[in-house]
């Protein structure tokens, strides 16, 4: 039996006036109280990156077989707590060394770019910094320009400044519009960075690594909160699902209203998104007509 008083705190949806919209976590990883738990903090949307899986693949149809599973049955589990689900799709950069494998899962990831509710393509991004990560990169990244998608970026673990110079030069290179770019992790080694190149800057906020509540909350004291997205990316390691919620209450700590916490956790996220043309009501009023060029 659960001994009273040792469950994290969770604070019920009517003492949460903003909504969430969680812009980059990967519940694959997590059990189903998670999306419970989500529910019960005001979290209404959330977007499922493709990721890698902890061990190199040995064959294409592992990649075929998680993409399933990201837009299929996730977005199942999601729909029980009326949580509106979306994706991204990828080959993540540390798959990108088996070059053969690598390619012939851009081959197969073509057609996952089309479903409905794939609203990015990503997260990619380097991981080492190697000409193999490079190549698979710059490939997704016209992947997603020829189709007009937005692109999720992710910032190196190790080399991060440097890393995120070399990745802003490349898609600045390519031209593709910032406006359809998040660039995500970033901590204090690259905020100026990403500001200066004008795209959209995601902060991941971890229990131990990454950024903490504070660590987060001082970064958009120092920049605010536009253009800025906070996640919690929550997967197999130490994280924490709640991590949004609880950078909140860390905000309001601080004095911030509720109508730009709302911007950070909502809009900001829905805004970027909806630049794919793939955000459904409840997320969006409705559903924007198709553009015709
Ligand atoms: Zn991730």
């Amino acid at each position: 039996m659960r001994k009273p008083g040792r469950l994290p705190f969770v604070p019920k949806e009517s003492e949460q006036p903003v909504k969430i919209f969680e812009p980059h976590i990967h519940l694959y990883a997590r059990t189903t109280d998670d999306y419970e738990r989500l529910a019960l903090c005001g979290v209404r949307t959330v977007v499922e990156p493709s990721f890698w899986l902890g061990q190199p693949r040995t064959s294409v149809g592992t990649f075929v077989d998680y993409w399933e599973s990201i837009r299929g049955y996730e977005r199942q589990r999601a729909q029980m707590y009326m949580i509106d689900q979306y994706h991204t799709i990828s080959v993540n950069p540390r798959e990108a060394n088996d070059e053969g494998l690598a390619m012939e899962a851009l081959g197969a990831m073509a057609p996952f770019l089309e479903h409905e509710r794939c609203v990015a393509v990503g997260e990619i991004g380097y991981d080492d910094i190697t000409a193999a990560e490079e190549r698979l990169m710059i490939a997704q990244i016209e992947m997603a320009v020829e189709r007009n998608m937005p692109l999720l970026i992710h910032s190196p673990h190790r080399e991060k400044r440097q890393g995120t110079i070399r990745n802003l030069d490349i898609l600045r290179d390519m031209k593709v519009d910032p406006d359809q770019v998040l660039y995500d992790h970033n901590t204090e080694e690259t905020m100026d960075l990403v500001r200066d190149y004008g795209c959209w800057a995601g902060m991941t906020v971890y229990p131990y690594t990454k950024l903490s509540p504070e660590r987060a909350s001082n970064l958009l004291d120092e920049y605010g909160h536009e253009r800025c997205m906070i996640n919690s990316s929550a997967d197999w390691g130490v994280s924490d699902p709640l991590m949004v919620p609880r950078t909140i209450v860390e905000l309001r700590r601080r004095g911030w209203d509720d109508a730009p916490i709302q911007e950070l956790v909502w809009d900001n996220p829905r805004d970027f998104y909806a630049q794919s043309g793939r955000l459904q009501p409840p997320t969006v009023e409705a559903r924007p007509e198709p553009v015709s060029v």
